[in-house]
């Protein structure tokens, strides 16, 4: 098989899933959108999934996400999903056209400054770490607490440059993701009161996105069930 032909069929089989899953949520498929998650492999995969239709695609690691954007040229939505290095904001704010991953006071100012340099506006979701609300130790690299969201909502609004899409969130491992992503609906819901704009609420990944669909998740990032294992460091 084609690497265009294994793409093909990756994103035939995930469609496939998302369609069950909408039919068994009551949901349209037209109000959800797939990021395809991209990460580790090359750009030259990036071109193919553009040319099957893809518009939306995610990436985690700077400089990689950088040099790929550079490297593809059709016309796409670039998602940044990873943590992101104070330092390095300016930076991916010259590419990624939303940014996932938005944790803490500080990352919300250098993005501002990075977007207001580059001339641009950069959409932000506010990544929320569930795993303490379900009995699980806090990494302190999986977003912002359930209690801080509001605040950190309130920043990246009020901030220049910098357009509040909603909030994201990464399902821990051995929790039930159903749960989680039901709460991450109602601290989406939240911050919708005082944000009316901000309608994304990202959850979802290869594991689990029957129940991000079931939960209310109009975002699905989504890159193993599309494009394969990725290597090791991945
Ligand atoms: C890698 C990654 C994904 C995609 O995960 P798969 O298991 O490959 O579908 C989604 N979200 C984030 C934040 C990621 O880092």
């Amino acid at each position: 098989m084609s690497r265009r032909e294994e793409l093909a069929a990756g994103l035939r089989a995930v469609e496939a899933r998302i369609d069950a899953a909408c039919a068994g949520a009551g949901r349209r498929r037209a109000d959800i959108t797939l990021v395809v998650v991209t990460k580790t492999h090359p750009a030259s995969d990036v071109e193919i999934l553009a040319d099957l239709g893809v518009r939306h695609v995610g990436e985690n690691r700077h400089p990689e996400a950088g040099r790929k954007a550079e490297e593809v040229a059709a016309d796409l939505t670039w998602h940044f999903l990873g943590a992101v290095q104070t330092n390095k904001a300016g930076a991916v704010t010259r590419y990624a056209d939303v940014v996932h991953s938005v944790d803490r006071p500080k990352l919300v100012a250098s993005l501002s400054r990075g977007a207001v340099a580059a001339g641009r506006e950069l959409g932000a979701l506010v990544q929320v770490d569930l795993g303490p609300a379900h009995g699980q130790e806090s990494d302190g690299r999986s977003g912002a607490l359930p209690a801080e969201v509001e605040r950190l909502a309130a920043l990246v609004a009020d901030a220049e440059g910098l357009r509040l899409d909603g909030v994201m969130t990464v399902a821990p491992l051995g929790v039930p993701a159903l749960g989680v992503f039901d709460d991450l609906r109602e601290i989406a819901e939240a911050v919708r009161r005082d944000h009316p704009g901000a309608t994304t609420i990202s959850a979802g990944m290869s594991a689990d996105l029957e129940q991000a669909v079931a939960a209310g998740a109009t975002h699905l990032r989504v890159g193993r069930s599309i494009l394969g294992e990725r290597p090791a460091l991945g």
